[in-house]
């Protein structure tokens, strides 16, 4: 195992550019299991599971709510449970600081906004599917993405019987609508000018590192996630010069034979393995 992290490291050491490519599994070795009915999620969410019947946070998110009141008080819970130590964990630390110093670029399914808080500029993150802090109109009359902080923090101190108080609950400043989280849970998503930026500077990204050596480094990527895993795995057949690195457990461990020889996998914890690398880097 030394050596396939000596290699890793050696690898990103080298590289002229790094893909980080992260999902599910990355939050849950931070300890946020958003589908899973575990006791972290009856501590922080019981209620809701009392009242509406759902088993986990996923299924809170597309939970169809009664009420405005109802639905901020599930979603601004969420927002508190993400980001209420308001401090980065020791795995975001460690993975932040094995690429900080290169240039990098983070795409990612997970909506906890884990890495922002750690400190990975915005201009160097695609957060495909949204994240629990933006609000969005739900009529999406503009494309407009709202910071939610401050209105969620309050609707998470102030909710009452599972309500937030009617004045909090927050109101398209175009068209009086409802809002809702920027995230992907129906058909509402905006997809607009900031989510193309994004989406157009991780392109960039990659054009510019066509030919360089490359790695893409993947955490907690199931083994068949078309989002996120299926494009690193065809920019590393792609390019020349790419080292594919994935860390994950077991048999969400894939790699295909036909990137085999540019590829170094890593079964276990990622939170032990990213403590590893920092440690000899
Ligand atoms: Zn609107």
């Amino acid at each position: 195992m030394k050596e396939k992290y000596a290699e890793i490291i050696t690898k990103i050491k080298e590289a002229d550019g790094i893909v980080v490519g992260a999902s599910n599994g990355l939050s849950i070795s931070e300890g946020i299991h958003i589908f899973a009915e575990n006791a972290d999620f009856l501590e922080n969410f019981g209620d809701f599971r009392e009242k509406y019947g759902f088993r986990s946070i996923i299924q809170g998110c597309f939970y169809p709510f009664p009420s405005e009141e109802e639905k901020w008080a599930f979603f601004s819970r969420m927002y508190d449970y993400f980001l209420y130590t308001g401090e980065a964990s020791s795995v975001m630390k460690n993975l932040y600081d094995l690429v900080k110093d290169k240039d990098y670029f983070v795409v990612t399914s997970n909506i906890d906004d884990h890495f922002r808080q750690t400190g990975f500029p915005e201009h160097r993150l695609f957060e495909i599917e949204g994240n629990c802090r933006n609000l969005q109109c739900t009529n999406g009359c503009h494309n407009q993405i709202y910071p939610g902080d401050n209105i969620l923090s309050e609707m998470a101190q102030k909710q009452e019987n599972g309500k937030v108080p009617q004045d909090l609950i927050p109101k398209c400043p175009e068209c009086d609508g409802p809002m809702q989280v920027h995230l992907e849970v129906d058909r509402n998503f905006l997809q607009g000018e900031a989510w193309q930026a994004s989406y157009q500077a991780y392109q960039d990204f990659i054009k510019n590192a066509h030919g360089k050596k490359m790695v893409l480094l993947e955490l907690g990527v199931g083994a068949r996630n078309q989002l996120i895993k299926a494009p690193l795995m065809k920019l590393t057949s792609l390019e020349e010069n790419a080292t594919y690195i994935t860390l994950n457990k077991g048999r969400e461990l894939y790699i295909p034979d036909a990137i085999a020889d540019k590829s170094i996998g890593v079964d276990g914890n990622i939170t032990e393995v990213l403590e590893q690398l920092v440690l000899i880097k």
